[in-house]
């Protein structure tokens, strides 16, 4: 069954929009970037994270499901990603993301998908962080979001987009409310009426989210590969006296291990976000969008195939 369709908005790279729908292409080409098909193939890899101080993020890949079938068997798949976590007794979380739960269907019809896998996620003790998608979805997600915190508390975590202008309001009001946000650059293709789109601008407006999250709460997730802002974050902890256990560095799968490694050693919390699923396509896409020097990489490993 056919767990999502892909926005034309995530695609720069045509050859890849043209095939998209047939989704023909072969798994060996996504895998530095996701971590197998199905949970078996990914846990592993979980384990290998894991076993290096690294606790990990699962992430089932999908995105804007369209019909009740298929988002109802998602969150059922999700609840099931959460049992599988505690059988392979895994250092992990979960991301979902809330067009996989009915969110393009329905507003109302998404928020009680989402309460029945927080339903779970609090029944196992576990903790559940909802992504953020496109500028389309931001409002009803934190929407979402606020709801669900009152009902399910620590259970449940957001994601804010540095890039986005509305975001210096959305973070006070995270601020305000305790939250766990992630704290990320952003990822989609968005117009320039809603988002910075210079670097310089980007890293300092996730600089100031950063320090006002990071003075305020408990768990501010720090998610970023870039090394300016990795240094940046230890010097604002470091002056600021706020211990390494209050924050925590997440990269991608595929992404940095040396650095996870690192940061791991030099006592800081690390935690590496893990994609699987057959549905890899849009992810995929967006990450070779963000470092076109990942275009070689895959080209290079067609070429050998
Ligand atoms: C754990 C995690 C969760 C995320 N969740 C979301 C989300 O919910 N919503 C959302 O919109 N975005 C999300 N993102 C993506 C994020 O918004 C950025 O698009 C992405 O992280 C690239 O920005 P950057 O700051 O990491 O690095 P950049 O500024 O793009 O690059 C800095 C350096 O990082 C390395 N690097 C970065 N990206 C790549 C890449 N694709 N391939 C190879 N090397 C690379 C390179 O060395 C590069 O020079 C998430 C990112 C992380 C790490």
């Amino acid at each position: 069954m056919p767990r999502g369709n892909i926005s034309k908005s995530d695609f720069s790279y045509s050859f890849f929009y043209s095939i998209d729908n047939r989704m023909q292409l072969p798994f060996f080409l996504a895998k530095r970037f996701v971590a197998g098909e199905d949970l078996a193939q990914a846990v592993p890899k979980v384990k290998e994270l894991n076993n290096k101080g690294i606790s990990v993020t699962l992430d089932l890949l999908g995105e804007n499901v369209t019909d009740r079938e298929t988002a109802d068997a998602t969150t059922l798949e999700y609840r099931e990603l959460l049992d599988g976590i505690r059988l392979e007794q895994l250092d992990a979380t979960i991301s979902i993301k809330l067009t996989m739960l009915g969110l393009d269907i329905d507003t109302e019809y998404s928020r009680e998908n989402l309460g029945r896998l927080l339903d779970k996620a609090r029944e196992l003790d576990q903790f559940v962080r909802i992504d953020m998608e496109g500028s389309d979805y931001t409002q009803r997600t934190l929407d979402l979001f606020f709801d669900a915190r009152k009902k399910y508390g620590r259970h449940v975590g957001i994601v804010i987009q540095a890039y986005l202008y509305r975001s210096r309001e959305d973070v006070a009001a995270l601020v305000q409310d305790g939250a766990d946000v992630r704290l990320c650059k952003g990822a989609y293709n968005e117009p320039s009426s809603l988002v910075y789109k210079n670097m310089a601008e980007i890293r300092a407006v996730f600089k100031e989210y950063a320090s006002e999250l990071m003075k305020s709460t408990d768990n501010t997730r720090i998610a970023t590969h870039d090394d300016h802002l990795i240094a940046w974050t230890k010097k604002y902890a470091e002056e600021n006296s706020i211990p390494k256990e209050k924050f925590e560095f997440q990269m991608l799968y595929g992404l940095r291990l040396s650095t996870c490694e690192d940061l791991v050693k030099d006592g800081y919390r690390v935690r590496v976000y893990v994609p699987y699923g057959t549905m890899w396509l849009p992810y995929f896409s967006r990450r070779l969008r963000e470092r076109k020097e990942n275009i070689w990489f895959i080209l290079t490993n067609m070429l050998k195939k």
